[in-house]
């Protein structure tokens, strides 16, 4: 008689909160632990498309380093003690990244793929599901930072600074530097002198961001650990501007753009500066025709990536992040110590500002 086969009894494999990784065999947890089977002797990824084995002989490790030293050794299907697929792409996209950034010009894509031994097509594709972005677009990116660092470091010439940061016709340049800049690139040089400039500050996957229109467009986004020294950074750019935080519209079209193109899966791999580059290229797409000050709404968005269907799916993006648009805006002021401009009125600023002096 066999009482066991009727009252199943979970199995500490089953018990353990990995189980539920394993049997969907969960990507994102790839990397995170392996798991080894006490029958064949050998150790996997969560991912490993062998069968699975009875939950009774599964023992779950933290790493490949703990798995053997039980006795176990590497799965020759999944591999897990090499680089895994996801990582390996990466580092091909890393590199392409680094040819795009040290080249003249934008590398023609034939030349990228060839480089790192892929087909245009596929590498094409690899490239865009890794970056969420062109390698064209990426190009761009850098390019347009380059001269923004330029222009703000107020070395040589408006022009040359143009054609130090890649772009062979400064006409072509002026052409779309309202989209690049936000303004003119004098008036950039000129620390957005007569410009009205709002901010929002709001948190993503890379530490807290900072973007910035005036009325042109998009003129600053930066990236950083803390919110008050971005803050700064902003001001120490455009120190003629009238720079203006707390316009709640313009914080929630912020919250909603930053939720929307905060894609956690999204270049998880790459190197800290790229998915920097990346992540406020895709912001700055997203942003950058929206007049400053008009919000979208979830259909717009939708629309706007393509995807005109998507309308809840870009909605629950949006509910599923939890921005907190913490502004000490009211700390903002002029580095000639003239409090600017306030929403709420610039004798509230002062009032503010004296309590928390104390
Ligand atoms: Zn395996």
């Amino acid at each position: 008689m066999n009482l066991v086969a009727n009252s199943h009894k979970m199995t500490a494999a089953e018990q353990d909160p990995r189980w539920m990784a394993l049997v969907h065999r969960d990507p994102a947890f790839d990397g995170k632990f392996v798991y080894s089977v006490k029958t064949t002797g050998v150790y996997c990824r969560p991912t490993c498309p062998s069968r699975l084995a009875k939950p009774e002989n599964i023992a779950f490790h933290a790493d490949c380093g703990e798995a053997e030293r039980a006795g176990f050794r590497p799965c020759l299907r999944c591999r897990p003690n090499e680089a895994s697929l996801a990582e390996r792409h990466a580092a091909v996209i890393a590199e392409a990244c680094r040819r795009i950034e040290t080249a003249e010009e934008l590398p023609v894509l034939d030349a990228l793929a060839k480089s790192v031994g892929m087909s245009p097509y596929h590498f094409h594709r690899l490239f865009k599901a890794t970056t969420g972005l062109t390698p064209k677009a990426y190009g761009a990116a850098h390019r347009a930072r380059r001269i923004r660092d330029q222009l703000a470091q107020g070395q040589g010439s408006v022009t040359e600074a143009i054609y130090d940061a890649g772009f062979n016709s400064s006409s072509r340049f002026y052409e779309t530097s309202n989209k690049v800049l936000g303004m003119t690139p004098s008036a950039f040089r000129a620390g957005g002198v007569q410009a009205e400039i709002k901010f929002a500050v709001a948190q993503c996957t890379l530490g807290a961001i900072v973007v910035a229109a005036s009325t042109k467009g998009v003129c600053a986004i930066l990236l950083g650990d803390d919110p008050d020294e971005l803050v700064r950074d902003l001001q120490d750019r455009f120190p003629k501007a009238d720079l203006i935080g707390g316009d709640p519209e313009f914080e929630a079209l912020v919250a909603k753009v930053v939720g929307f193109v905060e894609a956690p899966a999204i270049g998880l791999d790459l190197p800290l500066d790229v998915r920097g580059t990346a992540f406020q290229e895709r912001v700055w797409q997203a942003l950058r025709d929206i007049p400053a000050g008009e919000t979208a709404s979830y259909s717009d968005i939708a629309a706007r990536i393509g995807a005109p269907k998507a309308v809840r799916a870009v909605a629950q993006a949006c509910a599923a992040n939890k921005i907190a648009v913490a502004i000490p805006c009211h700390r903002v002021v002029r580095q000639d110590g003239d409090l600017s401009g306030y929403r709420w009125g610039v004798e509230r600023k002062r009032a503010l500002l004296q309590s928390e002096r104390g």
